[in-house]
Order: C-alpha cells, then sequence, then structure tokens
C-alpha cells in the first residue's frame, strides 16, 4: 500500500464502489467474502451479475439515475444486512456508487429478544389487571381468553373449566362454529379433556393424526390445536384447559417462541383461576357458619338492611321466621355438647331441605335460626314456618353414634312493612312472637300481630 493512499481494506464492513456503468470499481476483503468470489474476479463484473447483489439491482440502476442516496434491508446467507447506496463525485468530477453493507443480526435477535420480552410483559399485565377489575369468574375467563387471542395471533380458542362431577363445561369461546359450539357443549370432546388433564404438561400440542381421527376436530376443519392445562396450586390434575387453534392452512407448526408464550400463558391463567378461588373461597367463609354451614348473622344483616331497602323501593313485603329449640339446654347435659352439636348440623340440613331457593336461612345464634323469605306475606310464612316444625318434631336426630332423640322448636314470624318499619323493630317482633310460643306451650309457631316497635 502506498503511504497517504487510502484501502478499501481499511473500512470493516463490506465496501464496493460501482462506476456510472454500474460495473465494480473496486471491493474490500470483507466485501468479497462476502460475495464469496475474489476481488480480481469481481472487479469489471455487472453489478446484476453478480447473484447475491442482485435483488437490489434496480435500487443501484435508480440511485446511478437520479444520484440519490437508498437503503434496503436483505437477508444474505442466513444473515440480516442493512446495505446503504451512495452515490458520490470524485475530485475528477467522476460520479460512483458506494455501497457498505452491514452485519446487523445481532441487532434483529436482540429486537426479537426485546419484542418477546415485551409480549411478556404485556401479558402479565393485561392478565393482571384482568384479574385485579373482576372477582366474577366468567367475565375473567372471557376477558383472559381475549387478551391470550390477541397476544398469541391465534383466531380460534375457547376455555374450558371442570365441574365437581368431572365434566367439563366451556366457560368462554371465540371464533367457534355454532355446530362446534354446541358438541362440546355437550360433551364432545369428553374424553380428550380428560386425557390433557392428567398428562400434567405445562402445554400440549394435539398432532394432526390424532385431529384427523377426531371427528369433531375434523369436522370443524381445526388444522392446529394446542392445549394449554390450567392447574391449581397443589392439584395434581389441572381443573381447566385452555384451547388455541387454527383453520385451514395457515401456518399450523409451534415455534419456539410461541410455545414458551403460551406456557407463560397459562401459568399466569392458572395464577388468576387459583386466586379468584381463594378468593370465592374466603368470601363464602365469611358469610357462613362453620358447624352447619348456613349464613352467619354478619351476612344476615347485611342482606337484611338490603331486603328492607328493596321492600321500601317496590312496596313489596317480606317475612321472617325466627326458630329456638325447645330444652336445648337439657339435651346438651343428657347427651353432651357433641350431640347438641350434631343436632344443630341435622336440623341445618332439614331447613335447606324445606325451605324455597330464594329463602335465606341462617345460623343466628347459637340454637337460634332465621329464615328470611322474599317477596312473602305472613299466611305463606306461617305454612312453610309449620312445615319445618313438624319435620323437625317427626324427625329421629341420631347423636352419639346412633341413640335416637327427639327435638322440638318453637318460631316466631313477623313481616315487613306489615309488622314494622324497620331491622330492629322486625327482629323484635319477631322475637316477642317467639317468646310467645315458649310461653304456650314450645313446638308452635306464632305469628306477630299489628304493629311493634324496637322497645314493644
Ligand atoms: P328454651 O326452650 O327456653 O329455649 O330452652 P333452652 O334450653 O333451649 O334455652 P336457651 O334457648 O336459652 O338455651 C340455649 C342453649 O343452647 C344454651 C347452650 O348450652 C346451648 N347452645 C348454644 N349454642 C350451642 C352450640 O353451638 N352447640 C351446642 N351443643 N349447644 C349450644
Ligand atoms: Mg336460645
Ligand atoms: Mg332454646
Amino acid at each position: 500500500m502506498t503511504p497517504g493512499c487510502f484501502s478499501l481494506d481499511l473500512v470493516p464492513d463490506p465496501f464496493i464502489v460501482l462506476e456510472e456503468n454500474a460495473c465494480v470499481m473496486d471491493i474490500n476483503r470483507s466485501g468479497s467474502e462476502l460475495l464469496g468470489d475474489t476481488r480480481e474476479a469481481l472487479i469489471g463484473r455487472h453489478f446484476s451479475e453478480i447473484a447475491s447483489l442482485g435483488i437490489f439491482s434496480d435500487k443501484v440502476a435508480e440511485a446511478i439515475r437520479n444520484k440519490v442516496e437508498d437503503f434496503d434491508l436483505v437477508v444474505f446467507k442466513g444473515k440480516h444486512h442493512e446495505v446503504f447506496i451512495l452515490p458520490f463525485r470524485t475530485s475528477a468530477g467522476t460520479e460512483l456508487l458506494r455501497i457498505v453493507i452491514k452485519d446487523i443480526s445481532n441487532f434483529v435477535s436482540l429486537e426479537k429478544e426485546l419484542l418477546k420480552k415485551n409480549r411478556e410483559l404485556i401479558i402479565i399485565n393485561t392478565l393482571s389487571k384482568t384479574f385485579i377489575s373482576s372477582e366474577n369468574l366468567d367475565l375473567v375467563m372471557e376477558n383472559v381468553l381475549e387478551k391470550v387471542l390477541l397476544i398469541t395471533d391465534f383466531s380460534v380458542g375457547w376455555l374450558m373449566l371442570r365441574n365437581d362431577d368431572a365434566s367439563f363445561q366451556i366457560r368462554a369461546h371465540k371464533g367457534l362454529s355454532a355446530d362446534f359450539l354446541n358438541t362440546i357443549e355437550h360433551g364432545g370432546i369428553e374424553s380428550l379433556c380428560s386425557g390433557i388433564c392428567v398428562m400434567n404438561e405445562p402445554l400440549h400440542v394435539i398432532e394432526s393424526y390424532d385431529i384427523v381421527r377426531n371427528d369433531v376436530l375434523r369436522r370443524a376443519e381445526i388444522t392446529f390445536l394446542a392445549a394449554v392445562p390450567l392447574a391449581y396450586d397443589g392439584e395434581a390434575s389441572a381443573p381447566g384447559i385452555l384451547f388455541l387453534a387454527r383453520h385451514g392452512e395457515s401456518e399450523n407448526g409451534l415455534s419456539f417462541e410461541l410455545a414458551s408464550l403460551l406456557r407463560l400463558v397459562g401459568n399466569h391463567v392458572s395464577m388468576i383461576l387459583d386466586k379468584i378461588r381463594l378468593f370465592q373461597e374466603t368470601r363464602r367463609l365469611s358469610v357462613t357458619d362453620g358447624l352447619t354451614g348456613l349464613y352467619n348473622s354478619r351476612y344476615f344483616y347485611q342482606y337484611l338492611d338490603r331486603e328492607v331497602a328493596r321492600s321500601n323501593r317496590y312496596g313489596s313485603s317480606f317475612s321472617l321466621i325466627l326458630f329456638d329449640i325447645d330444652n336445648f339446654k337439657q339435651l346438651n347435659d343428657s347427651c353432651g355438647h357433641q350431640a347438641g352439636d350434631e343436632v344443630l348440623h341435622e336440623i341445618a340440613r332439614i331447613f335447606r331441605g324445606i325451605s324455597r331457593e330464594t329463602d335465606v336461612v341462617v345460623r343466628y345464634g347459637g340454637e337460634e335460626f332465621i329464615i328470611i323469605l322474599p317477596n312473602t306475606k305472613a299466611d305463606e310464612t306461617m305454612y312453610l314456618a309449620d312445615r319445618i316444625r313438624a319435620a323437625v318434631e317427626r324427625h329421629v336426630f341420631l347423636v352419639n353414634h346412633g341413640y335416637g332423640v327427639n327435638i322440638t322448636m318453637s318460631g316466631g314470624i313477623a313481616s315487613f312493612p306489615e309488622n314494622a318499619g324497620d331491622v330492629k323493630s322486625l327482629l323484635n317482633a319477631a322475637d316477642v312472637s317467639m317468646y310467645m310460643a315458649k310461653t304456650q306451650g314450645r313446638n308452635r309457631v306464632i305469628c306477630s300481630r299489628g304493629m311493634h316497635n324496637e322497645k314493644t
């Protein structure tokens, strides 16, 4: 190299100089390495004849014609490159073209990695928000499915949860034909679901030959089906499955990125299910009585306030029955406290069996129970109360491993607004009537008469 003379080899990136006729005037070492030929063989060749550069020969021709810079992104030998096409004029007035090629594969993979991380963050963020925004399981499921489809580029999906009897129920769906929906609603893929759940894998792709052999999936023209089991913490078999499907000839493979994305989705949706379940369980426990499973007094007061407000708004009536077990202390004394508990448990079962769906059955205190009957007047309430009283009277309660005892109850009925204008007065009215039933000989129900207030 002559001192003071610049060699193209000093440029680390592939560098090509073209003459105005688009023939190679010079090329540096990394350029000839990239194009896979010697410098000598490349010099003088027309740009369009060099196979690997032919893809942007139009751009080169345009740049030579208009003397404007251009830029392109190309893949050479499996690597991503940026190509700069830069016209310039020498001091002698010759028009030349520089082509600089930069290997940007590292940036591309970095960008992909960032996009993937970004996607994961979007999933975590959107799914967490879904849970925070609602405690209603069905709403959450719909929301989750919608977000998952958006994130994963699937257009068809459905979510199934296992019932107590081990059957699977569809809870959210998108993109399903009415026929397919109807089939799976009636247990059409039940065995597929059970099989997936016991496999205990974070992601299961149903093989194409299994899809073809499955009448239901084949008829729905599903060509790709991924199942993401949704597991509760600490449970061996998943209580739910998220299905993501494709139809027709679209892309049917499962890339590594998509697989890891689906596992991440499964993990988060499972977490959401688990939290909702815990939340619902905690809420259920906070309003129910541990011994009988009936509502507790805390729930009762909340409900009663709402019922009074509803009656006031719609001008309707409701009634309540207060029951107290007769001589319960004697039973405790003679058979033991445990036997007393067994009786309370059994009485609750009788109450639940006879009362209606809409009635609210409460364990009000130790051996006192209240039933609220919405939209029910005193006479109808009297009929139900006496049926319950008679059922308890007839029942033989087996305590202490098979020892039979009989129990009776006394009840008082009060109706709103017929007997009281507020909650306290209503309870007082029922209590007064129940006390009258006790004093009149027990094992009977008495209905309040007239208007009561708190102190009467
Ligand atoms: P009465 O006919 O006048 O109602 O007589 P009683 O003996 O039932 O009297 P009262 O209703 O005042 O007594 C309630 C008794 O119920 C007192 C208590 O020993 C018993 N008791 C309250 N809660 C429980 C409970 O959770 N388990 C058991 N085994 N007994 C309870
Ligand atoms: Mg009592
Ligand atoms: Mg009692």
